[in-house]
């Protein structure tokens, strides 16, 4: 209470924008996941890694926009990239050069992907894979995991929920290859089965590494059943030189979802796959219609070419990702002993304060003991000192992060450490 009072008191214009939005979006909101107790930040400009708030204060960006900030908020060529697509006009409602430009250069990270098709976000993304899927088998049933997330309409923190009601879901236990088998047991659940979709590793369900084991399990089970394998890749894509786990881990699924950087900070989402499922959306033979007026956005794809082209190239990713793999190394060996613990995997990373041991956080169950009320504190701890991550402890660095920065970060979560011996 004393730290929340604390930061009312030094963050009053964020506050009053808080209040004047409380009057016309639900909670003063229209994207839940930014909202925090007391009341969130109002942020006004963003350059590079820095994030500066309604109240003066200077921030430096580790949340970086939950993935789709790879570039950080200002880098010259997405600029560029942008500024030119502007000066020739907004969306034309025709076809142009940078979607199949875009489409090349993200074939070329997954090598999985024949066709690719685009949408404005990692949930449609989604929607159509699974739409995919069920006409592709002409069977219904979805095998999803407990605590994954594939956007605002497929979240399975709580299991089937009614907000998921179209499909008939049968939801696993994540990383447990008994729990996928003892599903799929029932003989109406694996004939019925039209696609398994999961995250390679859970980016909102805490930053859990799906073990190899585990995903060659689905890749066989998905073979077996004649389901579509979904990977999930909204988050992971950046991982590793780039291509995602898939690449890294040389598992092929059928179909890959996309979105977050790709589109260079712009609303992205992609979805693709073997040729003999996307061929499903080609508008020559037409099984299943994608529209989507802003699908080919002129600015999405300038941006999202940019990109790939001349900044996220694999070396740049494997840079990226080595420092973040540093970091939250770092991070875990300063916490030795106490409750903090950051799992995740390269560039993404999440903070947790429960009792089990990093390499021991295998699904969200492992994690049920983690203390929200830690998070809060250790949240407005590092908001005060300058550094912005996800209140539920979420951090994605960008290329625009310094290692300075990262030093000042490792100094900072340090002296929380010390300043909180007795809870933590
Ligand atoms: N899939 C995963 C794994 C995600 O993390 C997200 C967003 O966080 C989505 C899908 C949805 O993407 P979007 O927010 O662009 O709809």
């Amino acid at each position: 209470q004393a730290a929340e009072a604390h930061y009312t008191a030094r963050n009053l214009e964020s506050r009053r924008i808080y209040n004047e939005a409380v009057k016309h979006l639900p909670g003063g909101n229209t994207r839940t996941v930014l909202y925090y107790d007391p009341f969130p930040l109002a942020t006004v400009r963003a350059e590079g890694a820095r994030l500066f708030d309604a109240d003066g204060h200077e921030y430096v960006d580790l949340l970086g926009e939950y993935t789709a900030g790879l570039y950080g908020h200002s880098e010259p060529a997405i600029m560029a990239a942008i500024l030119e697509a502007l000066q020739s006009g907004l969306n034309f409602g025709s076809h142009h050069a940078n979607e199949a430009a875009l489409a090349r250069l993200i074939k070329l990270r997954f090598p999985s992907i024949d066709l690719v098709r685009f949408t404005n976000s990692g949930t449609e993304a989604t929607l159509m894979a699974l739409a995919a899927a069920r006409v592709y088998t002409r069977k219904n049933r979805i095998l999803v995991f407990e605590g994954g997330y594939h956007g605002g309409a497929f979240s399975f923190a709580h299991g089937d929920s009614p907000v998921n009601a179209p499909y008939k879901y049968l939801v696993a236990r994540y990383n447990s290859v008994e729990s996928v088998d003892a599903v799929l047991s029932d003989p109406t659940n694996a004939q019925d089965l039209a696609a398994i979709i999961v995250e390679p590793m859970l980016g909102s369900g805490g930053g859990i590494p799906g073990k190899r084991l585990f995903l060659d399990h689905l890749r066989k089970t998905a073979n077996t059943l004649g389901a579509v394998l979904i990977f999930d890749e909204v988050m992971t894509s950046r991982l590793h030189s780039g291509g995602g786990l898939q690449s890294h881990l040389d598992i092929r699924p059928d179909m890959t979802t996309l979105g977050k950087y790709i589109g260079g900070g712009m609303s992205f989402g992609a979805f693709g796959g073997t040729e003999d499922i996307m061929s499903l959306f080609d508008p020559r033979t037409g099984k299943i219609a994608h529209a989507g007026t802003f699908n080919n956005n002129v600015l999405t794809m300038a941006a999202g070419r940019a990109g790939l082209e001349k900044i996220f190239t694999p070396d740049a990713a494997l840079k990226l990702n080595a420092r973040g793999e540093a970091l939250r190394q770092r991070l875990n060996q300063i916490a030795t002993g106490s409750l903090l613990k950051v799992s995740g995997c390269q560039s993404i990373m999440v903070i947790h304060f429960t009792l089990t041991p990093e390499e021991h956080i295998t699904c969200p169950q492992d994690i049920a003991d983690d203390d929200k009320a830690l998070s809060d504190l250790l949240h407005l701890y590092l908001l005060e000192h300058g550094y912005y991550i996800a209140r539920r402890g979420f951090i994605a660095l960008s290329l625009a992060v310094t290692d300075t920065d990262l030093d000042g970060f490792v100094k900072t979560i340090q002296e929380f450490l010390t300043q909180h011996q007795s809870l933590v």
